[in-house]
């Protein structure tokens, strides 16, 4: 983990990702896929367990076969088996060891692509794994913060298309969340609320940027959202810590994201997205201030000069304009 002199940007340098199997690299624009012919070669599907790791967990059905499975990374971008000598550096070049832990979360036997084509049942199933290996590596004393996320289709990053998520547990809070969690504590110190709940009321007032309206849960028009159809999903009662979500929560969140997912599906074709988990850093001190959420982000536009050279994001489509899109699909 190198920290750039200039900028104080955090870079993992990780040339065992170099070697990662690749779905997308012969053909870049594949679209949803023909599984008897990735069937063979996919290590996520049922019959393949040995070419990933050992399973950490496993959802097992009636008849004793899994249905969802944990493994860790095998090409992963932060590990706990840290070298002995590792380069402490100088105030110019500094270096941390890149320690964490990186699983994967196979989230179907079966070689399907996308949520689109798991019931909500499946979903829940899935999202109840998030939690307990959340809720796992928060207990861990050295985790200070466990990152959840979903890369799916080439634009979002994905090297391999079947169902699957990524879990990376820290032992420091990454420029992300910290950025929010300081923001966070700020408005709460001089407003004593939550931000994010004051956000809540607010949209739910203005009723232009909502999505989606649940008992429990709120799917908003991120107002400043970096790509079309950005799209947060936040639950209503303030919550700071995804990891303590009941099993309750959990099969309504199923619902609504498999209505999202398709809603977004007919939107943009073919959708590719990254799905982030933003959860308070592991420890309660950010408990009163700070309200887990998810960010969904489709990928249509690309990341250009401007993005690179000004760190600002050019959206090319109104956050307004895409609520009342997705609503007329609901
Ligand atoms: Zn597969
Ligand atoms: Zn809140
Ligand atoms: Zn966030």
């Amino acid at each position: 983990l190198r920290i750039d002199p200039i900028s104080g940007r955090r870079v993992l340098v990780a040339e065992v990702r170099a070697g990662r199997p690749n779905d997308f690299l012969s053909n870049p624009s594949k679209g949803p896929s023909t599984a008897a012919r990735d069937h063979d070669e996919c290590p996520f599907c049922r019959g393949h367990e040995a070419q990933t790791p050992h399973s950490l967990l496993e959802v097992l059905d009636e008849a004793g076969q899994w249905q969802v499975r944990v493994v860790p990374n095998k090409y992963p971008a932060v590990s706990h088996a840290v070298p002995d000598k590792s380069d402490p550096g100088d105030d110019l070049f500094a270096y941390e060891a890149p320690l964490g832990h990186h699983e994967v979360i196979v989230e179907s036997p079966e070689h399907v692509r996308d949520w689109n084509r798991l019931s909500s049942a499946e979903a829940a199933r899935v999202l109840r794994v998030y939690r307990d290996r959340a809720r796992w590596w928060s207990n861990d004393r050295d985790t200070q913060h466990v990152s959840i996320f979903k890369n799916v289709g080439s634009a979002a990053g994905a090297s391999l298309e079947h169902v699957h998520s990524q879990l990376v547990a820290l032992p420091y809070v990454p420029p992300n969340v910290a950025t929010e969690a300081v923001r966070a504590a700020t408005h709460y110190a001089t407003h004593g609320s939550c931000i994010f709940c004051d956000l809540i009321e607010k949209e739910l007032a203005a009723a232009v940027r909502v999505v989606a309206e649940h008992d429990q849960w709120i799917a908003l028009a991120a107002f400043a959202g970096r790509q079309p159809y950005e799209t947060w999903i936040l639950p209503r009662e303030h919550s700071a810590r995804f990891e303590l979500l009941s099993d309750g929560m959990i099969d309504s969140l199923a619902v609504l994201l498999c209505d999202l997912f398709d809603v977004l599906g007919r939107q943009l074709v073919p959708l590719h997205y990254n799905f982030l988990l933003h959860s308070a850093p592991v420890g309660g001190e950010h408990d009163a201030a700070f309200h887990w959420h998810w960010e969904l982000v489709p990928r249509s536009t690309k990341l250009a000069g401007f993005e690179w050279s000004t760190g600002m994001h050019i959206n090319p489509l109104s956050p307004e304009r895409a609520a009342a899109q997705l609503r007329c699909v609901v």
